[in-house]
């Protein structure tokens, strides 16, 4: 079986969010099936830097989408890729969706058009190497791919997978011309949406499959609350639709050998995490007094939640006699509370402004417990660090929150399957509320420890989410594919 995922971002080569996480671990879980994966990436700055003098140009195009264009392909970190290396599209500074300041580029639609697009052109045939049985799209930026292959009746099922449906790839009726579909694909069942072009609506309305994250967020989709305005196109595809957890890079994710940590550890001998613990104070300045060390590695935006645990700090953690440490960036209001809330708080609040992936794993390593109070999580990594790292997730029980971490509630304790604390409705008193009972159970060192323990035995790898992909790929084929 021969996958294209298509994907706009790929550890380790660039990455915002848990997508790239996803992208980057699904194709080596496959391979463990046997079903070969390449993912079609941009060719960002940061993907050509890494393609090395082994890269051969696999297709040339006169003109994709009106700009000049060629597929590459590499192997690069143990991933095949297929690069679309268009310097007029993708050679900027920045991330990959906006210029420095964050602001979108103007030509997204065409940047990412442009993927669906190339991606619609490896199916035809355009990569004699590898010929896919199916596409795989993440995302609104891959969203047109199950719709290219649908307008040009390509022969190829798809599946269209929903990382966060609040990022929906919304355009101006005005480029439809420039994406060089039919006209009739301008309609409510296909990439209409609102008047103008939706990336993710098109690529919901034409994938022969839909997944999600995790179970619970399929559920909540269909709903106005966690649909954002798509509610009525999942419902009608609810057939379709799949909810698969994801799992975690447990190779790059392991405690007993992660080189990013300050010493190593295991379930079994937790000790090493005190070294992590004194790495965590010095980097955020806070008082090594062995009170609760609660962590937070997060974009800092309304969907995580963020203003509720500013609200709760000063009373329920500082007063509380807690200390907290803030790794996250984003809205540069949240940004500027922590900041201020550390000033105020010395050797208490600890934040670092930024992306930081190795002080993220000494966090996991050295803090007592993560907390992610999210008003919505379509499936959520950094409680699944926890659980392994030892560190005990937090969590609003939504979307994969819900899914992956077993509250500590008596029946949880006394049967010891409690992973971690949920709390509900996810608001500020809940979550102070969740933080009291954290702390009266971590009086309890034997008590702790199991929580920690049955966190950290907790199955967060790839291994069931790869077989439920394959399972789903092998459904949508024609009998006799070979695996
Ligand atoms: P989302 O994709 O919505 O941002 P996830 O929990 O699915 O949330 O994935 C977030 C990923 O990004 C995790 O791997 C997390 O560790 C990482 N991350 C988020 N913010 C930071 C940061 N400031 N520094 C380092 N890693 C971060």
């Amino acid at each position: 079986m021969r996958i294209l995922s298509v994907a706009s971002e790929v550890y380790p080569l660039i990455k915002t969010g848990g997508l790239a996480d996803v992208a980057g671990a699904l194709p080596p879980a496959m391979a463990r099936r046997g079903v070969s994966m390449r993912t079609l990436v941009p060719g960002y700055p940061q993907v050509m830097a890494r393609l090395g003098s082994e890269v051969r140009v696999l297709h040339d195009y006169p003109a994709l989408l009106g700009v000049p264009a060629r597929l590459l392909g590499a192997e690069v970190e143990g991933l095949s890729l297929i690069v679309l290396d268009s310097p007029a599209l993708y050679d900027r500074s920045g991330g990959p969706y906006g210029d420095r300041s964050g602001t979108d580029h103007p030509d997204n639609w065409r940047r990412f058009g442009a993927l669906g697009r190339a991606a619609a052109d490896v199916a035809m045939g355009f990569v004699p190497e590898f010929l896919p049985d199916l596409v795989h799209a993440h995302d609104w930026q891959a969203g047109l791919a199950p719709a290219y292959l649908r307008y040009y009746d390509l022969p190829q099922p798809s599946v269209m997978t929903i990382h966060n449906i609040a990022f929906q790839g919304h355009f101006p009726a005005g480029i439809f011309s420039a994406l060089e579909l039919p006209a009739h694909a301008f309609g409510l069942y296909g990439v209409e949406y609102h008047g103008g072009v939706g990336y993710l609506k098109a690529g919901l309305a034409s994938a022969s499959a839909i997944t999600t994250v995790s179970p619970t967020y399929a559920e909540e989709i269909k709903t106005p609350e966690f649909g954002m305005g798509l509610e009525g196109l999942i419902s009608d595809r609810a057939d379709a639709l799949h909810g698969i957890v994801n799992g975690i890079d447990t190779d790059v994710w392991d405690p007993e050998t992660d080189p990013l940590l300050a010493a190593h550890f295991s379930a079994d001998a937790l000790v090493g995490r005190a070294a992590n613990r004194a790495a965590v104070e010095r980097r955020f300045g806070l008082a090594a007094d062995g009170s609760p060390l609660f962590v937070l590695v997060s974009r800092l935006t309304w969907q995580k939640g963020i203003d509720l645990l500013a609200w709760i700090t000063s009373a329920d953690i500082v007063r509380a006699g807690h200390r907290l440490a803030v790794l996250g960036s984003g809205d540069s209001g949240l940004e500027a509370t922590f900041l201020s809330l550390a000033g105020e708080f010395p050797g208490r609040v600890g934040v670092v402004i930024g992306y930081d992936e190795p002080l993220s794993h000494t966090m996991q390593g050295g803090g007592d417990a993560i907390l992610i109070p999210s008003r919505f999580e379509p499936c959520g990594l950094t409680q699944l660090y926890g659980l392994r790292y030892g560190c005990v997730p937090i969590v609003g029980r939504t979307g994969g929150l819900a899914d992956t971490v077993i509250d500590s509630n008596i029946a949880a304790l006394n049967a010891g399957a409690a992973t971690g604390f949920q709390f509900s409705p996810i608001d500020a008193a809940p979550l102070a509320g969740a933080i009291r009972r954290a702390t009266n159970l971590m009086r309890d060192r034997t008590a702790w420890t199991a929580i920690q323990r049955q966190g950290m035995k907790s199955d967060v790898s790839w291994d069931r989410s790869a077989a439920l992909y394959a399972d789903l790929y092998a459904s949508l084929l024609p009998q006799g594919t070979k695996a």
